[in-house]
């Protein structure tokens, strides 16, 4: 005998368990559907007829969004049919003719039909490849014919913490690729030497890989053209040369925290529970992080605490609708970069451009498939994800701004304080820094605010967070990390500040820094923590600078 198909995943015998569900609701609502149709059809007053009409319009509404979602698509469209009828009949009530009577047996049709068992789905997308566990350096791959800057740019990336090697010629990069795949790759355009360009060497080469390799484009060329050869071969970043190398670095990051990168969170709000569970588990599927949120009054402590990236918002509910919800979310700055994306069973469109221009960003019609679905909020989540990292970062360091720091040090706390392992936060903060700028300049204070910068990044893991504070002083918040730990690695960041040489029109330089350092205890707040590496920092200054504190 046949065994019966078995579910080829998790995923799968979970959406067969929501259809299910489904199914059997649609048992008792259309019933129900035809029980009203029914009581509309005895006639009753102008007053009570409206009211029934009006209850048989926003059933039909929510079925026609559902059930198309749930596999049930002809049903779903036929509730579409019936639902802009029921709307006409809203309209023209009071020239009641037969019409009302065969839109009325039309109803009771759909509301006594027997219902099959849900069409097949699109198949839903595959999950996404879960991160992937942390090299210890990524490799990077630098094609420059000209040696000085080839050199250069090797250097500085192996400062702030890659493995760079760098070729001068695409022989010499083919032979390489041959031991080793790098995780990222940096082209220039015009090899003068082959007389080859770069771009079509790499265009060939991604061409050539399974996976194409993150590209990153070096070019004296700043024209239209050569960006859109650039695109062509499938860069992720473009920089005319002198290269702004800390830029360059960032936009390395940004590309391999888009490769593995913590998984989107997002919220889907909707009063129909079992379209909520069937959006979030195939965007579970995909490797999102959803919460459904049922009672929009609960919006500001679940935007708090789960902070999502993307809002997927119903417009028809009952006590607070999806237009009124996203602009009490607007009411909040802390809540602007948050893409809000109306999932709605609303096809008119003087009605969905109405709820844009009250708020939320776009206009997603039920009912929507998954891989539809899945796809519309991943690129929104990037996006939004990009802009916010890009928000977050001080322009001159690439480190968090101070708010975003100070936040990270607030979270690092509660979970200092669930895991009950140590967290420590240092304030690092340059001597005389005035000095520096007045003797040498603005500019090349700047270069050792970058320089700090860098060898921060350099010497700390991928676990801490680095924040620029204030002009030039840092904060660092380095989580399952004792005191003393925390003391002896800032003190090694400290010495080898000191050892930097700067140079600017013939004079050298060299500059120190003082840092004060405060760990969690039991019960201390962000602000209290802050505030004891502040003391602990003055205390080093009054000490006589160059050195590093441990709060008391
Ligand atoms: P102390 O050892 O006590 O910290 O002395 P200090 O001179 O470093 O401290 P103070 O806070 O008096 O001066 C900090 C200076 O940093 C003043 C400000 O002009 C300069 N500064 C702040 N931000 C920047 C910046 O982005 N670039 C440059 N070049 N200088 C900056
Ligand atoms: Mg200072
Ligand atoms: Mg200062």
């Amino acid at each position: 005998m046949a065994e019966p198909l078995a579910p080829t995943s998790e995923l799968e015998r979970q959406l067969q368990l929501l259809s299910a569900t489904f199914s059997q609701r649609l048992q008792l609502e259309l019933p129900e559907l035809a029980a009203k149709a029914r009581q509309l059809g005895l006639g009753g007053s102008p007053a009570e007829q409206r009211q029934t009409l009006g209850q048989l319009r926003d059933q039909l509404h929510k079925l026609a969004g559902a059930a198309g979602t749930f596999g049930f698509a002809q049903l779903g469209a036929r509730a579409r049919e019936l639902e802009q009828q029921a709307l006409h009949w809203l309209d023209y009530l009071q020239d009641q003719g037969s019409g009302l009577h065969e839109f009325i047996q039309a109803l009771q049709q759909f509301g006594e039909q027997r219902v099959e068992p849900p069409a097949p789905q699109d198949n839903p997308p595959p999950p996404q490849e879960a991160a992937k566990p942390e090299a210890d350096a990524h490799c990077i791959y630098i094609l420059e014919d000209q040696l000085d800057i080839g050199e250069n740019m090797r250097l500085t990336l192996d400062t702030f913490g890659y493995h760079a090697e760098h070729f001068s010629s695409s022989a010499e990069l083919d032979a390489a690729l041959q031991r080793r795949l790098p995780d990222a790759l940096i082209v220039d355009v015009n090899l003068g030497g082959d007389a080859q360009n770069g771009l079509a060497y790499a265009a060939a080469l991604q061409q050539r890989l399974e996976q194409p390799l993150p590209l990153l484009v070096i070019t004296n060329q700043d024209d239209f053209a050569t960006h859109l050869e650039a695109v062509r071969a499938g860069a992720m970043g473009f920089f005319t040369k002198p290269v702004d190398l800390p830029q360059l670095e960032n936009r390395l990051e940004r590309c391999f925290t888009q490769q593995s990168g913590e998984p989107y969170r997002v919220l889907v709000v909707d009063d129909d529970d079992d379209l909520a569970s069937r959006y979030s588990l195939v965007l579970r599927g995909a490797n999102m992080l959803v919460e459904k949120l049922q009672n929009p009054a609960d919006i500001f402590e679940c935007m708090s605490s789960f902070n999502p990236e993307v809002v997927l918002l119903d417009v028809n509910m009952p006590d607070c609708s999806g237009p009124e919800l996203a602009q009490i979310i607007r009411f909040n700055d802390d809540w602007l970069r948050v893409p809000i994306i109306y999932l709605s069973a609303e096809t008119d469109i003087t009605r969905q451009m109405d709820a844009l221009l009250k708020a939320g960003d776009d206009f997603l019609t039920k009912p929507i498939s998954d891989n539809a679905l899945v796809t519309s909020v991943f690129s929104r989540a990037q996006r939004a994800r990009l802009l916010s990292n890009a928000l977050a970062r001080d322009s001159l360091t690439g480190l968090l701004k101070h708010a975003d720091i100070k936040e990270q040090v607030t979270i690092e706390l509660e979970r200092a304080q669930r895991s009950g392992k140590p967290a420590s936060v240092a304030m690092l903060d340059i001597d005389h820094f005035k000095q520096v700028n007045d003797k040498h300049g603005h500019a090349a204070g700047d270069n050792v605010i970058r320089a700090l910068a860098n060898l921060l990044r350099q010497r700390l893991r991928r676990v801490d967070s680095l924040g620029r504070y204030g002009g030039e002083e840092f904060l660092a918040v380095l989580p399952d990390c004792e005191p003393e730990q925390a003391r002896r690695v800032i003190d090694e960041i400290r010495q080898r500040f000191a050892e930097l040489r700067f140079t600017v029109a013939g004079n050298a330089f060299s500059v120190t820094l003082s840092a004060g350092i405060a760990s969690t205890t039991s019960h201390a707040g962000a602000g209290e923590l802050l505030e004891r590496a502040d003391r602990a920092l003055y205390a080093a200054k009054d000490g006589g600078r160059n050195n590093v504190r441990l709060a008391d």
